[in-house]
């Protein structure tokens, strides 16, 4: 699992002098059942031709010693129900960092000064962690999903009073029974928006989603603060004792809905701004001006997109043309530098909002476009 705090540590990680290698694997299974990453690491592996001499167990070159790190990271530490590794090893130095991921992600092998992050960012700017609620009268389970998996769940359970056959003689009678029931209930419901405001506070989940009978849900909403009132996504109905993957299912469409939503509205408003030319930017020229004098607020990126440019060696600024020298300080310019990667890096450095969109939603844009902070 990753977080964005663990990417963000990534992003700031200081250079070391050592070379690092970033290494993003498919670990999903193929109609065949079998996983492909293997070959593709091998034929990585075999585009290094200084490791043509180097021996298993006695290695001569540091790549290959951290070739095979990555390789027992992934023999000893790979749990299968997974689909997707990131790893990164210093090459001759002692740093390694796995990362096993629930979706899978492309295939990509770099050796660089810093750990390769855009996959990461990608992931965790995609994904939102829910917060789940599920309550009848007497019970209330919490649970969070992130990246299609349940984690922090808790359940709260209560101690009713007893219905009237368990009553022995001289108990409550049936209308008096009915009041109490319908107090407990309310003082339950009131303990158990406790219980959901204190999971928010403690997981701070980006939205909530409320499960039960119709006949729970609404009345429950009421107890709850307004302020966890608007982070309502979706409310249905389910069992109280449904299993985290009924419950994944349920939600799934709910899920994708919010992101498909979140995509759109981000897109919008992109369009609407370049449409009035006002306060936005699109293309990676543009873009790469407003983020280094720090005036982007949100970044929208087409996924999977790829994009070289130069940066300078003097001053490190970026530059999306070809130019050998640097505009600014007259330094030279080194090319075939991933402004992908550059780019989130500097959306991260800053804290912006990024935002990915469907490959072919920008292609008239350039790919990528920012929104302008004034
Ligand atoms: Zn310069």
């Amino acid at each position: 699992m990753i977080s964005r705090d663990q990417v963000q540590r990534l992003i700031e990680r200081p250079i070391s002098g050592h070379s690092i290698l970033s290494a993003f694997l498919d670990m999903s299974v193929n109609s065949d059942n079998k996983r492909t990453y293997q070959v593709f690491l091998n034929k990585e592996k075999a585009s290094h031709q200084e490791l043509d001499s180097d021996r298993e167990g006695k290695h001569r070159e540091a790549l290959g010693a951290a070739f095979a790190r990555l390789q027992r990271w992934i023999d000893s530490n790979f749990d299968e129900s997974n689909k997707g590794v990131a790893v990164y090893v210093e090459v001759g130095g002692d740093w390694l960092e796995g990362y096993q991921l629930p979706i899978p992600v492309k295939n990509r092998l770099h050796l660089d000064a810093r750990p390769v992050v855009g996959p990461l960012v990608e992931i965790v700017n995609q994904y939102r962690h829910h917060g789940v609620v599920l309550v009848d009268r007497q019970h209330l389970r919490l649970m969070s999903f992130y990246l299609e998996r349940a984690f922090n769940e808790r359940e709260v359970t209560t101690d009713p009073i007893p219905a009237p056959h368990d009553i022995k003689r001289g108990g409550f009678s049936a209308p008096d029974y009915q009041k109490r029931k319908a107090e407990e209930t309310r003082h339950f419901f009131k303990e158990f928006a406790v219980e959901v405001e204190n999971f928010v506070r403690r997981h701070r989940p980006d939205d909530l989603s409320i499960l039960g009978t119709r006949e729970n849900v609404k009345p429950f909403l009421e107890y709850l603060p307004r302020a966890l009132q608007k982070m309502i996504l979706h409310t249905d109905s389910i069992e109280i004792d449904a299993s985290v993957e009924e419950i994944r299912r349920k939600l799934a469409p709910a899920f994708q809905r919010s992101m498909d939503e979140e995509e759109s509205r981000s897109l919008d408003l992109l369009r609407d701004r370049v449409r009035q030319d006002h306060m936005a930017v699109a293309g990676f020229e543009g873009i790469l001006e407003q983020i280094q004098a720090g005036k982007l607020q949100t970044l929208v990126m087409a996924r999977d997109t790829e994009y070289q440019g130069g940066r300078c060696e003097e001053c490190g600024f970026l530059f999306a043309g070809n130019n050998d020298t640097c505009t600014y300080c007259n330094g030279s310019v080194k090319h075939q530098v991933d402004l992908v990667e550059e780019l989130l890096r500097l959306a991260g450095n800053q804290d912006l909002d990024v935002e990915f969109v469907r490959r072919s939603a920008l292609d008239d844009l350039g790919s990528v476009g920012g929104l302008l902070r004034f």
